[in-house]
């Protein structure tokens, strides 16, 4: 019955579960395994201002190199740290990562290198006590500005207030920016823009994918797109895979993009203005 109310489906306990849960139970070990041996990396997918098509900011995201499995997608392991508490080891070692790229493509590129970066935080590491210590840690290390730097975070992280949201005041009393991420998928979308503050809105790419067609995504990336300006924030279009896609947002007053079409996350993203024809 508990698992219904929360929309679970029911399922018998089998032995292909406790196999999952074994799963489960390894996968994490390895996880701490990987933290010692460094097989984590992190990649940058740009985000692209228009028109000119400038690298405004990048988008941190982990990667695991394992040696047997192969290049783990953060959507396997994630949800593992999540639940084993690593990601708080794992998260602070991304957050440190992406504050000294920034910092030294700040002093390698000058004005080329991108205005900010941005790092996603899951639920786990935003309700710790002292979070906002840590960041500021990871910002005085490096010597990166905290206007350089955005937490992405989840309406789901969040929507519960309590110290998750105490957390974001004192981000943003260090002058750390805040990423609403996948807006309009999770708990409460526009009634979290009254009691949490934010500055970013990331549109998730489930609005962007038919935003090349009249019908509902259209109308509701439009909409977000008008409640984002009207309350002073900054939008982004997520997962934009085509030059069509691309114009439809602009049409729709979307001025930062990010997703394929501009370039994937990579250890090195080139920060050449306009190398990418952003508009047919
Ligand atoms: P997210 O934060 O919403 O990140 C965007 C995801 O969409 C990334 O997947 C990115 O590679 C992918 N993406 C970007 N553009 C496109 C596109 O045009 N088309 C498609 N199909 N996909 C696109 P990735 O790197 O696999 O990460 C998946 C999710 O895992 C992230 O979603 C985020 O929730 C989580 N994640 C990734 N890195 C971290 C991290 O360092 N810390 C935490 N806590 N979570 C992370
Ligand atoms: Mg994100
Ligand atoms: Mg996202
Ligand atoms: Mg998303």
């Amino acid at each position: 019955y508990a698992a219904k109310q929360t929309g679970e489906p029911v399922r018998r306990w089998t032995p292909a579960l406790d196999e999952r849960a074994g799963e489960f139970v390894r996968l994490g070990a390895e996880i701490r395994t990987a933290l010692d041996l460094g097989q984590f990396r992190v990649v940058y997918q740009p985000i692209v201002e228009l028109p000119a098509g400038r690298v405004a900011a990048v988008e941190a995201l982990v990667r695991w190199e394992h040696p047997v499995r192969g290049l783990v997608s953060p959507a396997a392991f994630i949800p593992v740290a999540e639940r084993n508490g690593l990601i708080v080891e794992l998260g602070e070692w991304i957050l440190r990562t992406a504050c000294h790229r920034l910092a030294a493509w700040r002093s390698d590129l000058g004005p080329a290198a991108p205005d900010r970066i941005s790092v996603n935080v899951s639920a786990r590491q935003l309700a710790r006590p002292h979070f906002a210590a840590t960041v500021a840690a990871a910002l005085a290390d490096s010597g990166l500005p905290a206007s350089c730097l955005a937490v992405e975070v989840t309406e789901t992280a969040v929507f519960e207030g309590g110290q998750a949201v105490v957390a974001l005041h004192e981000l943003r009393a260090l002058g750390v920016r805040i990423a609403l991420d996948d807006f309009g998928t999770g708990h409460s979308s526009l009634g979290l823009l009254q009691t949490v503050p934010v500055d970013i809105l990331k549109v998730d790419k489930s609005f962007v994918d038919n935003v090349t067609e009249a019908g509902r995504p259209t109308v509701i990336a439009d909409a977000l797109y008008q409640v984002s300006a009207g309350l002073g924030l900054v939008a982004v279009a997520e997962g934009v895979e085509t030059a069509e896609q691309a114009e439809a947002l602009h049409r729709l007053g979307y001025r930062y993009l990010q997703g394929y079409h501009f370039g994937r996350p990579v250890a090195e993203p080139d920060f050449t203005p306009a190398t990418v024809v952003v508009l047919a």
